[in-house]
């Protein structure tokens, strides 16, 4: 098992010619005490230092990058615990649990929706001390990892030592972990073929906020009441700390192959991909993209273009590419060195820090649909988010397909009127999110909740909400665990944001 498998990668230096690192936001805060601090170090490491603070509470939310390049970050924690193991980590949260602090997960920081940014002080649980492979079953094909592991390190070394794959590739495979996938409900870019983290997980290892570390799943199906592992995936640390997990694998591929189409419309291009689903194919990557995206990444013109890769036993590879070439029959066949390009410089995301050192206020909303609502749903969110005073572009790609729906994620740029760079910011969120909603789209896809979304949720959930509150109430009654995300209540407060 190796002792690290990476690191977190800042998203911007932080400018501190200014001085010390500020908070940017003012909500309630819970300082600790020297004496509570000491018994944090009777169980592992603990850091105070102003650097490790600053940099271990923030992510890669884009509004807190152009924040830091003003010397602030979201909020600053009181401590930083980086405990080694799952008892570590149950012995900390149970302190915390019993001095009511505040805890907050992080591990990557790769979350681009503020989820671990430490909003009350408190403590900062870091993960990525727990990091490594503990076992592959390739019978079964599964795989047993801690929730620490980063993902570039765990794919390399399951490809070339045990031959198979994950087949799990979100853009930030270099930046973020196996904890941070399950507890954001992640999405890798081969999910149409592979599924999505809550498809692949088998079962899951989760510290409770009274410090009781429980086990749930284990086998490949199971009718012993509701499925307590999606219980805790997608609850972004506010219901437990996921420690470890059991993952599906699958032989890594051995064969592949490309296409691309250009449309006339989105709206054709949305059909194309609705049709292959529908057959029964599953292309590992059906990505359409919009003109506006077609054009500034592939200089396409004015066609939407669809990107297409598949990659499994030869057979089924080929069965699947003949579907979609059939239904794409009325497409424009496009060179598909544009998959390889693609391939190339999908996880090249230098343009974000450069639009933010240029004043432009940038970022990217995901959500879900279904394929009835898909095009009303590009339309009406582009459409809202354009009539935002200051919006520059607001543009879209469908990007992961099931037989149901897709998730479609849109990127806008703005220039804030008179620099209010967060008014401006929550504005387009509003907009954007409101005419989705009202579209018949689900909050979001795989990006989560976090701190910037917190405010839709309960009227996304609707009566269900209540469900989520309960949940919450009877595992962590106290409300330590990541306060201030994910919509719940929050004991400590407001969150300034
Ligand atoms: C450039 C870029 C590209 C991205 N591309 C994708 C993509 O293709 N697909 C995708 O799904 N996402 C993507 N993301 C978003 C992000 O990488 C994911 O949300 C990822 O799952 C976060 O993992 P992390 O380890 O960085 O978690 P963090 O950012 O450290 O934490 C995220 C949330 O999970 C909680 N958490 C973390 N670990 C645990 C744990 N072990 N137990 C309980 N709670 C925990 C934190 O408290 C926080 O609420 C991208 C982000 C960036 C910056």
């Amino acid at each position: 098992m190796s002792a690290r498998s990476g690191r977190p990668t800042p998203p911007v230096e932080l400018a501190r010619e200014r001085g010390a690192v500020r908070a940017h936001l003012c909500g309630g805060r819970v300082e600790l005490d020297d004496a509570f601090v000491q018994r944090l170090e009777d169980v592992c490491a603990v850091a105070r230092g102003a650097d490790d603070i600053a940099e271990t509470s923030r992510d890669w939310w884009p509004i807190g990058i152009a924040w830091a390049l003003q010397g602030e970050v979201a909020a600053l924690a009181g401590a930083v615990a980086r405990p080694e193991d799952a008892a570590q980590v149950a012995e900390v949260v149970a302190r915390c649990n019993e001095a009511r602090v505040p805890v907050t997960m992080a591990a990557g920081r790769s979350g681009v929706c503020g989820g671990s940014v430490p909003v009350h002080g408190g403590v900062v649980i870091d993960l990525t001390g727990l990091s490594g492979i503990v076992d592959v079953d390739d019978t079964s094909l599964v795989l047993d990892v801690r929730a620490g592991t980063f993902g570039t390190w765990l794919e390399e070394t399951l490809q070339s030592d045990h031959g198979v794959t994950t087949g799990h590739w979100p853009q930030s495979m270099d930046l973020s972990t196996v904890g941070g996938w399950l507890a954001c409900r992640s999405a890798g870019q081969l999910s149409t073929r592979y599924g999505k983290i809550e498809d692949m997980v088998v079962g899951l290892d989760v510290v409770l906020a009274d410090g009781r570390v429980v086990h749930t799943g284990g086998a490949p199906r199971a009718a012993v009441g509701p499925d307590l592992n999606q219980l805790f995936v997608g609850s972004e640390g506010t219901l437990g700390v996921i420690t470890g997990a059991r993952l599906r694998v699958h032989p890594a591929p051995a064969y592949f192959r490309d296409a691309a189409y250009g449309f006339a419309s989105f709206a054709d291009g949305i059909d194309a991909c609705r049709r292959i689903l529908r057959r029964g194919a599953r292309p590992a990557v059906l990505r359409l993209y919009d003109t506006i995206e077609g054009e500034r990444n592939y200089q396409t013109g004015e066609r939407h273009v669809l990107l297409v890769h598949d990659e499994a036993d030869e057979t089924i590879v080929d069965a699947t590419m003949a579907v979609v070439d059939q239904e794409c029959a009325t497409a424009e066949p496009l060179d598909d060195a544009l998959v390889r390009a693609w391939f190339e410089h999908r996880n090249d995301v230098s343009a974000l820090e450069r639009n933010i050192r240029r004043g432009l206020v940038v970022d990217t909303m995901e959500i879900a649909a279904t394929w009835r609502d898909c095009p009303s749903v590009y339309e009406r969110t582009t459409a809202a988010i354009s009539a935002v005073d200051g919006t520059l572009v607001a543009s879209a790609h469908l990007s992961h397909s099931y037989s149901d729906g897709a998730c479609i994620y849109f990127t806008f740029a703005g220039v804030p009127p008179e620099g209010d760079h967060d008014a401006y910011y929550r504005a387009a969120w509003d907009a954007g999110t409101h005419a989705a909603l009202a579209a018949g789209a689900a909050l979001s896809h795989h990006h989560g909740v976090g701190l910037n979304r917190s405010r839709y949720v309960r009227g996304a959930l609707g009566d269900a909400y209540d469900v989520l509150v309960a949940t919450k109430l009877a595992l962590d009654p106290h409300g330590i665990l990541n306060p201030g995300k994910l919509g719940l209540p929050d004991p400590f407060g407001e969150t300034g944001w």
